[in-house]
């Protein structure tokens, strides 16, 4: 198993790593944001430990951009701040579990572990799907029942955001942010509107299926059929 931590505290960051090294685990370990940028985009680790308050680009932004080079490695974000308000800051760019400081070395080791072997999200897959609905993320092509769906590049944009991240649940403001960050030409109702787009195309023509846009009422969206309903 082969670990990054990226942490600006030497000595957290040298501890961390002297005590995965006990475990037989690879470490590489980054002082700062950059260069753990760097190392996790041209390596292939099985879990990252990112630290949220790095000296040049902070925890943040890495997930942030990570996610956007569609690298899906496992983030474990360190924390300081343990607020409620930062877990969700963290988790909704992009970190799949939090641990606030100071931790115990044996809590973070079962941390990364549990991500270690958590199925690989689809993360080399160009194949994502849910019940009958397939997405192929090389060919561009999407089908439901086998039956092709044509989607503009925006909702495609879209419905391979929700099938990443199936099962949750989104606010369309939050939708806005992940799937269209940085572009200047976005209403407060875009999301809400290629979501209408989207629930046409894929469920509506599709009576006889089980409908993947779900709305989870005052909270916002989910996709995806949940377990009940299997
Ligand atoms: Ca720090």
């Amino acid at each position: 198993m082969k670990i990054l931590v990226i942490e600006d505290e030497k000595r957290i960051a040298d501890s961390i790593r002297k005590g995965f090294e006990l475990k037989s685990l690879v470490v590489d370990v980054a002082y700062d944001g950059q260069t753990g940028l760097d190392f996790a985009l041209n390596e292939k680790y099985d879990v990252i430990v990112l630290d949220r308050m790095l000296p040049g680009f902070d925890g943040l932004y890495i997930c942030q951009q990570l996610r956007k080079e569609k690298n899906h490695t496992p983030i474990l974000m360190l924390t300081a701040k343990t607020e409620v308000v930062d877990r969700v800051e963290g988790l909704d760019n992009g970190a799949d579990d939090y641990l606030g400081k100071p931790f115990s070395f044996i809590e973070l080791l079962a941390r990364v572990r549990a991500l270690a072997r958590r199925p690989s999200q689809v993360e080399n897959s160009s194949l994502l799907s849910e019940d009958s609905l397939t997405l192929n993320t090389k060919t561009y092509e999407v089908s439901r029942t086998g039956q092709l769906v044509s989607l503009s590049k925006k909702e495609f944009s879209l419905l391979e955001f929700l099938l990443r991240n199936k099962g949750q649940v989104f606010t369309k403001e939050q939708l806005t942010e992940r799937v269209w960050s940085f572009e200047s030409d976005i209403l407060p109702n875009t999301a809400q509107v290629y979501l209408g787009y989207l629930r046409n195309k894929i469920d509506k023509d599709f009576p006889k299926e089980k409908p993947l846009i779900n709305t989870s009422r005052g909270f916002g969206y989910r996709f995806g059929i949940s377990e009940k309903k299997r």
